[in-house]
């Protein structure tokens, strides 16, 4: 899924994460997916919140619970 990023960036999401925040995200504490579904719902999650952290290969959104992951190429 392409996605415009607040930095310029045009990027392609290839995976999603959603997980308990402050944890370890290798999937023992959340769960990774790959279906165009999930990262279209969980992408526009991230964008909502207008709190967004950005990476070289990811951008995320943590709350005092959660952690969604959108990782990209
Ligand atoms: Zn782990």
């Amino acid at each position: 899924m392409e996605v415009r990023l607040i930095d310029g960036r045009t990027v392609n999401v290839k995976q999603v994460y959603n997980g308990k925040a402050c944890r370890c995200t290798c999937g023992c504490s959340g769960k990774h997916m790959y279906d165009e579904k999930s990262i279209a719902r969980y992408v526009k999650k991230i964008l909502k919140t207008g709190d967004i952290e950005i990476g070289s290969t990811y951008f995320a959104h943590e709350n005092q619970t959660r952690l969604y992951v959108a990782y990209f190429e």
